[in-house]
């Protein structure tokens, strides 16, 4: 495999890369790079993991150095779009970190903070414009930002985009662009609306398409567990408690299912954050920064909000609820495993899921190993939220004898909790499984989480 130095790029930049500590190009920027150094149009099928930020990046910050002239206000040079603010900052941190010493401009938009600095820094002039959709079109309609001048057009998860409804601003933003311009179109899959899009937005693109995703998973130790419901909080928090985890991302479904995660964990002292939508921007980037530090080591992600979410050192990927798109799944599990080191994805599948699953296992040609887990009911889970509501486990039906019990928050200083595990009265119950969920045995074979290091 060639070095960097190999593909023509400039001292400036791989002087940048011997600091990242970048040896190798990935597949992706080894195909990619010359082609875009010669100012094709590129069609990229890649996703989050195979260095495809930098694949772009790169040509990118060499194409648009060198300038000898002044910018013109609200007038970027290029423009990358991004369906999400993480990863739209993201790719600045990206651009700073491979564009030091090379006083090209960049600045990072997106919704849900105010626009003043937003605005400032288009007057400002820019050589780099990265932005979601929605701010772009709104800053764009106000007259802030006018796109005639760029030369350099990426468009960054774009399958991603069409999930999350931005298809019709991308439909409007296109327009105003120049005829005359590279346009880069990157994408984990090709849905045929992308296909479409990738169409009417590339001249003559040449393709690059790096290792399918169902090949880019073979460090991780993938397993399922069919539990119920009910049963999956308590399933959690015994992975959680009995197997190691540098960092564990959470897969939820829904934000309130992610906020009551986070609920239950703190119930049993297991301090976690949740990342999604309904957060604030400044919420979203201390649970993202604790998490990156290891001071929290658990989080709580939906797909959406997890989208870019770049952490090295993930050993645990826990898929709370198993996503409805198969891609999904990959792009969940794709988290850990990585900088070449190994990593767990577990997935509960409860009664519901199980046509989730088939899509899974037909997407990743591989049937997941699974096992069983039953739940016993927690009485003691009636928690009090840090809000001050009763958080109850929804099995728990509160018996005559004890209503007064079970309405009180239980007393912080002795949860049962605490006990060692061997004097649990009823310890949940693990099962070997090697058939379908109706050939389970309820035997206590085979089912082990490794200890925690
Ligand atoms: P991306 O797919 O762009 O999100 O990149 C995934 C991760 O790989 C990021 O943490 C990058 O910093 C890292 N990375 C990208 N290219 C290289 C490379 N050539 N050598 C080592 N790490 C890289």
């Amino acid at each position: 495999m060639s070095k960097f130095k190999e593909l023509s790029l400039i001292e400036p930049i791989l002087q940048n890369l011997t600091e990242a500590g970048y040896v190798t190009p990935t597949p992706i920027q080894e195909q990619s790079i010359p082609i875009l150094l010669q100012k094709h149009d590129l069609l990229g099928i890649a996703q989050t993991g195979t260095g495809k930020t930098a694949a772009f990046t790169l040509p990118m910050l060499q194409l648009l150095s060198g300038r000898d002239f002044s910018l013109t206000p609200c007038e970027p040079r290029s423009l990358i779009l991004a369906p999400t603010r993480e990863l739209a900052s993201q790719i600045k941190a990206s651009l700073d970190k491979y564009g030091k010493n090379l006083k090209l401009k960049n600045a990072v938009i997106f919704g849900g903070v105010g626009q003043a600095a937003q605005v400032a820094a288009l007057r400002n002039g820019l050589d780099i414009l990265i932005a979601t959709p929605g701010r772009l079109l709104d800053l764009m309609n106000q007259g802030h930002c006018r796109l005639n001048k760029v030369q350099f057009f990426v468009l960054d998860e774009a399958d991603r985009m069409l999930d999350m409804g931005f298809i019709n601003d991308i439909k409007k933003i296109v327009p105003k662009l120049p005829q005359e311009r590279q346009t880069l179109l990157f994408s984990a899959t090709m849905p045929g609306e992308i296909a479409k899009l990738a169409h009417n937005l590339l001249k003559n693109p040449k393709r690059v398409e790096v290792t399918p995703p169902s090949t880019t998973v073979e460090r991780i130790n993938q397993r399922l567990i069919h539990v119920k419901k009910a049963d999956k909080y308590q399933l959690l928090r015994k992975v959680i408690e009995e197997e190691s985890s540098e960092l564990t991302l959470v897969f939820t479904r829904t934000k309130h299912g992610a906020n009551k995660i986070v609920d239950y964990l703190a119930h049993f002292k297991i301090a976690s954050a949740a990342i999604h939508g309904n957060k604030s921007q400044s919420a979203r980037e201390k649970a993202l920064e604790d998490f990156k530090a290891g001071k929290i080591k658990i989080l709580i992600a939906t797909d959406i909000a997890a989208r870019g979410i770049d952490v090295q050192g993930v050993s645990h990927v826990i898929n709370y609820d198993l996503p409805v798109e198969a891609e999904s799944y990959v792009h969940r599990i794709g988290r850990t495993a990585r900088a070449g080191r190994d990593g767990d994805a577990i997935s509960f599948c409860d009664e519901t899921e199980r046509d989730a699953l088939k899509r899974i296992e037909k997407t990743i040609g591989l049937k997941l190993p699974a096992d069983n887990f039953v739940g016993t009911p927690e009485a003691s889970v009636k928690m009090t939220k840090p809000q001050g509501k009763p958080f109850r486990d929804p099995r728990a039906k509160p018996k005559n004898n004890n209503r007064e019990q079970s309405q009180k928050p239980r007393s912080p200083e002795a949860p049962r909790s605490d006990r060692p595990r061997s004097e649990h009265p009823q310890r949940p119950r693990t099962q070997g499984n090697t058939g379908g969920p109706e050939n389970r045995k309820q035997t206590k074979v085979g089912f082990k989480f490794r200890n925690r290091k």
